[in-house]
């Protein structure tokens, strides 16, 4: 059997070992510690934003933001339907009502049009969404301008979902600072990691401050313990924090890298009948967290699915475009507005993610290229 080749995997650079063994060395092990507040400040200074908490994962910060968003039981939460489970799952916890929006085609992120259509509805109903989350596909931010124009039109806060985007910009602002809230994954599969994490940002202190409160099991500050609301234990751990800070300082070196194996796809299989990469908008930086790729099956000799299945065979990771949530049987009943025809339901059924890690090699990066070839032209 050859040697496997994951869609994904972390890749650590030469620093995160000093923080962890700081954090060893003074016995600070526990959540919190002086390494979680260099980590917020750090990734603060970094996408430009004044606050931030560590917590610990994304869906962790998903969750603290819609709390803080006030979303409550049987409240509406618009949300992207192209996307892991992960953005919507706190809509539930919430005991809020997610309702689905469709993709643009050429962003492959929340449509506008999907967007006008659901909150004109809405309006119609007389029930506003109580907040909007819009989520960055694949390392691509989705188009702003258009989206918070109609939201604030509104006035309903837009949460933005950039677990896959950090290191992207849009319209010279990095990715993670266009909404209300913003938030990030350091799962082991993203763009750099801590094993597991996650971070909460915005401009407002009062929200952020809240979020710390309310990620420390809400305890009020006093010698006794003292609760007067729920709370969550959701913050990350000061040795972990330390991988972060030195995953931090690599980051711009992952996004290239990820952005090179993309080009090199790009480069040798773009020419392939049926073959259409996910465009990168002219608005801003994709960091191409996975290269992504439509085969159009009337043009081409294999279609996704059986070019996953024929890289499979070579031992190699590849998989389908998120299913988007709105088909998801969990789903079932909830609402979905279209961009106009199904635009998640064609990435979907055409859409398929390419081995993207950093700690690729050339030649296995070959491998898999002359294993797509080889499909392509029918051999399997
Ligand atoms: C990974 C991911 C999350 C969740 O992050 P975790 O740290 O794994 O909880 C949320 N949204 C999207 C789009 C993701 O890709």
């Amino acid at each position: 059997m050859k040697e496997r080749i994951h869609l994904s995997l972390a890749h650590l650079g030469n620093e995160e070992l000093t923080y962890v063994n700081e954090a060893f060395e003074t016995n600070w092990v526990a959540p919190l510690g002086p390494n979680v507040d260099s980590f917020e400040k750090e990734l603060s200074n970094y996408i430009n934003v004044n606050y931030a908490t560590a917590v610990s994962s994304g869906t962790a910060a998903i969750h603290l933001g819609l709390q803080l968003l006030g979303v409550r039981k049987d409240d509406i939460v618009f949300c992207s339907s192209l996307t892991f489970v992960a953005s919507a799952n706190p809509i539930l916890y919430q005991g809020a009502e997610p309702v689905f929006i469709d993709s643009d085609p050429i962003t492959w992120n929340m449509s506008t049009r999907a967007l006008e259509k659901a909150f004109e509805e809405a309006k119609k109903s007389g029930k506003l969404p109580k907040a909007v989350i819009v989520v960055n596909l694949y390392g691509q931010s989705a188009d702003y301008d258009p989206i918070l124009e109609i939201c604030n039109l509104y006035n309903v806060p837009v949460l933005e979902d950039a677990a896959e985007s950090l290191g992207a910009t849009y319209k010279g602002r990095k990715s993670g600072t266009l909404g209300k809230l913003g938030v990030f994954s350091f799962n082991g599969n993203k763009i750099i990691t801590t094993s597991g994490g996650g971070m909460l940002v915005s401009d407002d202190q009062e929200i952020i401050d809240r979020a710390k409160f309310l990620a420390t099991q809400a305890r009020e500050n006093e010698l006794h313990y003292q609760h007067n609301e729920v709370g969550y234990n959701y913050r990350l751990s000061n040795v972990l924090a330390g991988i972060g800070r030195g995953q931090l300082k690599v980051l711009e070196d992952r996004v290239s890298g990820r952005r090179a194996i993309y080009s090199k796809y790009y480069d040798e299989l773009n020419e392939f009948a049926g073959i259409e990469f996910m465009p990168e908008a002219s608005y801003g930086k994709h960091n191409r967290w996975l290269t992504t790729l439509t085969i159009n099956s009337s043009f081409s000799i294999i279609d996704s699915s059986g070019l996953i299945k024929a890289l499979h065979q070579e031992n190699i990771e590849a998989r389908p475009v998120w299913k988007p949530l709105h088909l998801q049987p969990l789903f079932k009943d909830n609402k979905y507005y279209t961009h106009e025809e199904s635009v998640s339901e064609i990435l979907f059924r055409d859409g398929l993610c390419l081995p993207s890690s950093t700690t690729m090699t050339l030649s296995q990066q070959e491998r898999v290229i002359d294993a797509i070839k080889y499909a392509l032209k029918g051999r399997y």
